[in-house]
């Protein structure tokens, strides 16, 4: 179905405003050291995204600004000024360094959304340590593969998670101190390698000196998932806030009086990206709800925070489809000025119910996790055309090519590629060094992507080029869940795909082959979905299970899930010579 292209207002029309600008056009005359000039730096030298985000503000006049609007699930709302905030990241930074925490030492959160994520993901980057997000929907599994593989030397988590982290605790040897948080008040009593995050900070001075980390030195890693293997450990440095801030006023339109709400999760590059450093480093004010979606509440929170700029996902905005226009009636959206949305194709029927709903246009941009910031975009002063991801970033050269490394003609299918260079490139993946390397060729970043350009220039996603799952926006490697599958005891065989969803863009379908004696039933299906979605994550298990007396593999023993997939979606089967006999 094709839509008709927005059209935007003339920028003579636009209630002008500096950053209101054609960025696209301008990608030719743009220069990274102009972004660099506008970090402060270290008052010593250095680079820190922590000052840069934090500090800077309180020394330049601006401590008693809102940082933080938090709302927790149950409605209680805490305010955070950027001189507050700075106090508690300096504690933090303190209370790391008392347990030893030198630069470059890997520590990890694993907290509901609330504000000591923020704190000591900060605190963190502050005392010149790698910070690590986890989500919060993560099982034992998830955790202990991502914590033992950084080798983590500090884990924050709360009492309502900590179970979780004991399960695994003795298959973590380098981690050293497990800080638990309890918000909930409720009787701790520690284990060995435990202690209470509010005894600790209780105890921390507030006088800090940041550690002159240098812009090169690794600020943040996120765990990724491919098609093979266990997901790995994407690491930027702290030169990636040149990124951050630039995109998040190019493509998010943030100017410092918005206030802003990124639903992203933290334990995800879009919540830390967008969730904390960009619009912080512009001094912006950030809404965080602790809760989960629910269409209503969502409303209430863009009504009572009186946001300006919104920064969501598709799968959400199909969720709020879903809930009617009715449910956004409720509440005054007024304020909202600009929308954005990212993490998987976002519909044109989606962009057009919006305008209708709520009156908002959503502005698609596409990147990743290896990106480290925004890298295509519809931008604000700019045509949107539903369905496109928009159109290259200032700073940055993207292309569709052939698997020589050609750049394609418009309107055909090629790999999506980015000239390697913009500061916010993730530096390796840890410990896999060689991994790294093979994702550039031909003087090309190969994204993993399939797209398509237009003659004006604008990005169209095809789809992924391995068989890497995206479901409500998150990337799912097959092979996790696979390995979570086959630990169920009655489970011989397993197989992932991503099946299409309208409403989670996929869905994880898994094909199983049963241990002799076990007899296939409904019951055992739930038993299984449930057995993974408890182990390895709450947004990570197959929503749908098919029982196959076998699993079509190759000669050599591997498990053929494109055939699967071609199967399930009734699509040509392709080369099948190396198919088992
Ligand atoms: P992640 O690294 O988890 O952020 O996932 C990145 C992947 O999500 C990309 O490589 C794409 O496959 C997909 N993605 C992100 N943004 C978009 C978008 N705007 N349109 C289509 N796919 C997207």
């Amino acid at each position: 179905m094709r839509h008709e292209t927005i059209r935007k207002p003339s920028l003579s029309e636009f209630p002008v405003a500096p950053n209101l600008r054609d960025w696209a056009a301008e990608r030719k005359t743009f220069s990274w050291d102009a972004i660099a000039k506008e970090c402060r730096g270290l008052p010593g030298g250095g680079l820190n995204k922590g000052f840069e985000c934090i500090d800077r503000h309180v020394l330049e006049g601006r401590g008693g600004k809102t940082a933080l609007r938090w709302e927790s699930k149950e409605g209680t709302i805490e305010t955070f000024t950027f001189a507050q905030a700075k106090e508690a990241t300096d504690r933090i930074g303190n209370l790391l360094r008392g347990l030893g925490v030198a630069r470059g030492d890997r520590i990890f959160v694993f907290l509901e959304r609330v504000p000591e994520l923020y704190w000591t993901v900060f605190g963190t980057l502050k005392a010149g340590g790698v910070a690590g997000p986890l989500f919060s929907a993560f099982g034992p599994e998830a955790i202990r593969d991502r914590v033992a593989d950084s080798e983590a030397k500090v884990l924050v988590t709360s009492t309502t998670l900590i179970d979780r982290v004991r399960e695994i605790r003795n298959e973590l040897p380098a981690l050293q101190h497990v800080l638990v948080t309890n918000r909930a008040r409720v009787p701790f009593f520690p284990q060995a390698g435990e202690s209470s995050f509010e005894e600790a900070y209780g105890r921390a001075s507030a006088a800090f000196e940041i550690e002159p980390t240098r812009p090169e030195d690794f600020s943040i890693m996120h765990y990724t998932s491919g098609t093979t293997g266990k997901p790995k450990g994407a690491v930027h440095w702290h030169r990636a806030i040149l990124g951050q801030r630039h995109t998040a006023r190019v493509c998010l339109d943030l100017h410092p009086e918005d206030v802003y709400w990124c639903t992203a999760d933290p334990g995800w590059v879009t919540g830390t990206s967008y969730g904390m450093f960009g619009p912080w480093s512009l001094g912006v004010t950030q809404v965080v709800y602790e809760g989960p979606f629910d269409a209503e509440r969502w409303y209430s929170v863009l009504e009572r925070h009186g946001v300006t700029v919104w920064y969501s996902a598709p799968t959400a905005i199909r969720m709020l489809m879903k809930a009617g226009k009715e449910a956004a009636s409720k509440s005054d959206l007024s304020r909202v000025r600009f929308c954005a949305s990212v993490g998987e194709p976002l519909n044109p029927e989606a962009i057009v119910w919006a305008q209708d709903a709520l009156g908002k246009t959503f502005h698609d941009n596409w990147w990743q996790t290896e990106t480290g910031c925004i890298q295509i975009s519809n931008y604000a002063a700019m045509d949107v055309r539903p369905g496109s991801m928009g159109r290259p970033i200032p700073g940055t050269e993207a292309a569709v090519i052939d698997a020589s490394g050609k750049e394609v003609p418009a309107g055909q299918e090629g790999d999506l590629a980015l000239k390697p260079g913009w500061p916010s490139m993730y530096r390796t993946y840890w410990k896999k060094k060689e991994l790294y390397d093979s994702r550039f060729k031909n003087g090309w970043y190969i994204t993993g992507d399939r797209a398509w350009k237009d003659e004006d220039g604008y990005f169209w996603f095809v789809g992924r080029a391995d068989d890497v799952i995206k479901t409500a926006g998150h990337l799912v490697g097959p092979f996790e869940v696979e390995s979570a599958l086959v630990e169920h005891p009655a489970v011989a065989e397993a197989a992932v795909i991503g099946k299409p969803d309208p409403e989670r863009y996929e869905i994880i379908k898994a094909f199983v082959s049963l241990r002799a004696g076990c007899v296939p039933s409904d019951a055992l299906k739930a038993e299984i979905a449930n057995f993974v979605r408890n182990r390895l994550a709450a947004h990570a298990y197959p929503r749908e299970i098919e029982f196959l007396p076998g699993l079509p593999k190759t000669r050599s023993g591997k498990i053929m899930r494109r055939l699967l997939k071609a199967r399930e979606l009734g699509l040509p089967e392709g080369d099948t010579s190396t198919l088992e006999e």
